[in-house]
Order: structure tokens, then sequence, then C-alpha cells
């Protein structure tokens, strides 16, 4: 294993040579986490709306994207959603709400309703929610139901942040971590990347994420979304996409390091790479406001690579 002041230099020179950063990340990945692949599906169980203005985001009532906007889903269709992530092989399913935090008891009350009866009926499903920045009295709540991941994303450096969103600081988002930490749930918490910052707020946004003991980190590249003020972003090379997934590989060698949002648009055919530049685990299914591919093919890359399912 290289050491931080190592990772730091090879990820942010363009000399080093990517097949070599990805060899040392794809021997780190096998090391501590053998050939298994964990498997996340989401719910978009609220969408749209939202009083904030994320500028990648396409749930904002600030933008005109064009998507579906809904209030919070019953429980039945929440759990509907978690039995069809299962057969699809999912090892864990996420609750999804757009705005900057569910605050009504009643709609906490419905998800955690929700998180019973997939426990109930899918013990095995790992079971995560992401509601924006909650209180801790919530969080306990969806812990007692049986929630085992709260899912909440610095989503990029605090210095990049600021020129992302001005409504909420991020602060904030760090603060929601620790809160679910010291409720005892596990921690997911990635970032999106894409959005016009540079190689050194990734890697500071990696060591946050080490720094907070976070279990599950989800990295997702930009789509760009008509209507949103990032619309006509150019997208990350796929190259500097592996490479951004190798160095979060070596940062934090033993969480789950999960390729979501972007991978089919952005990766096109260096999509099965993820595995080899370190990731261990990948989205299948629908992402929030935009259509996935069919797990099926996704599953047949997995078995293709000679990867397991964890
Ligand atoms: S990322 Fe979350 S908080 Fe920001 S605009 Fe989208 S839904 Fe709202």
């Amino acid at each position: 294993m290289p050491s931080m002041n190592e990772i730091k230099k090879l990820y942010l020179s363009d000399k080093t040579p990517l097949s070599d950063f990805l060899f040392i990340a794809d021997k780190t990945r096998k090391r501590f986490k053998k050939n298994d692949i964990e498997l996340c599906s989401i719910v978009n169980a609220k969408s749209g709306n939202c009083s904030e203005d994320c500028r990648f985001c396409a749930q904002s009532a600030r933008y005109r994207a064009k998507i579906d906007r809904y209030p919070l889903l019953p429980a039945k269709d929440i759990v509907k959603a978690a039995k069809s992530a299962a057969a699809n092989k999912a090892t864990c399913f996420g609750i999804v709400t757009s705005g900057r935090s569910i605050n009504s008891p009643e709609e906490v009350r419905n998800i955690a309703a929700a998180v019973q009866k997939i426990k109930k009926e899918i013990p095995l499903l790992k079971c995560s929610a992401s509601l924006g920045s909650i209180p801790r009295i919530f969080m306990r709540e969806l812990k007692q139901a049986g929630l085992d991941r709260f899912h909440h994303n610095p989503e990029t450096s605090e210095n990049f942040f600021r020129r992302m969103c001005t409504t909420h600081p991020y602060k904030e988002r760090i603060k929601t971590i620790a809160d679910a930490k010291k409720e005892g749930l596990g921690i997911c918490a990635g970032g999106i990347f894409g959005l016009g910052e540079k190689r050194k707020d990734r890697l500071a946004l990696a060591i946050a994420l080490r720094d907070l003991g976070v279990e599950s980190v989800p990295l997702n590249f930009l789509h760009p979304i008509q209507g949103t003020p990032l619309e006509d972003a150019k997208p990350l090379p796929p190259q500097e996409i592996l490479r951004t997934i190798a160095m979060f590989r070596l940062v934090l060698p033993k969480a789950d390091i999960k390729v979501c949002a972007g991978r089919i648009v952005n990766l096109r055919d260096l999509q099965s790479m993820i595995f080899f530049a370190g990731a261990s685990g990948m989205m299948i299914g629908n992402y929030l406001t935009q259509q996935g591919r069919s797990p099926a093919l996704d599953l047949q890359m997995i078995k293709d690579l000679g990867l397991n399912i964890k």
C-alpha cells in the first residue's frame, strides 16, 4: 500500500501512467474486498420541489429540469421497490427523498414503517435512507425500525461546495454524517464529480470521508440535465473517472467504493473497468431522475468478469 503522500503525488500528477495507478488500486481492492461486489439499488421516494440550489441537481425547484415531482410514496410502494431490488440481486436498498431534510414526524413514521416491513420480509437486504439533514431523534426512530445505514453526501470538497450550493453550508452535511454515526448507523457518503472541480477537491473529499469513518462511498459522475445550471458541463473523460475511482480505493482501502450515477453515460464501453480501478460495488437499476440500464446486463457483466455478488 502506498503512503498517503505517495497516493497524493500519484493522483495529482499527470505523469502517473493510468495502468500503474489502476494496478495498485486493483491489488488493494482484492486485498480488502476479495472479488466480492456489493450491488445497491434506490427508490426515489419523494421527488423534486427542493428548496435548495445545488447546481448539479435536477430536483431543485429553482431550475426547469423536466422530472417527475411527487410527495412521499406510501410505505407499500417503498416495500415493493425493495422487493424488486432484491429480485435483481441488490444487497443494499436506499430510500431517497429530495429536499434539505425530511422534517415531518408523519413522513418519518411512514419511512420507518417501510423499513420495518423490508427488514421483516427481506432480512438480508441492507436498508439505507437518504433523507437530508434530519435531526438525531428521527435517526434513532429509523434505527429502531431496523435501518442499517444513513446516506448523506458531502458531494465535493468544502472549498468547491460553496460554488455549487449557497443555500446550506458544507458543515451541515458533515454534522449530519457525524450525527448518524453517533446514533450507531452505518454511514454511506460520497460525492459527485465533473462539476468543474479539480483533482485536489476530489482528494480533499476522499480524505474527509476517511476521517469521518465512512464504510460505503458512492461515487457519482455528472450526467448533465437540461434545465440545470450545469446542463452544458463538459463530461469527465473516462480515464479521469477511472483514476478518481482508484484514488478513492487507495485513500479508503477498506471501504465499499461504489460507482453510481453517470456510470453508463460517462464511461460507456469502459464501465467494466471500474472494478479494476478499485470499485467494489455499483448501483443497478434506475437513478434518481434518470433511467439506468437493465440489471440483467450488469449481472452478466459481473459474471463475465469472474466477480461474485456479495
Ligand atoms: S442535492 Fe438534495 S438538497 Fe441539493 S437540490 Fe438536490 S435534492 Fe435539494
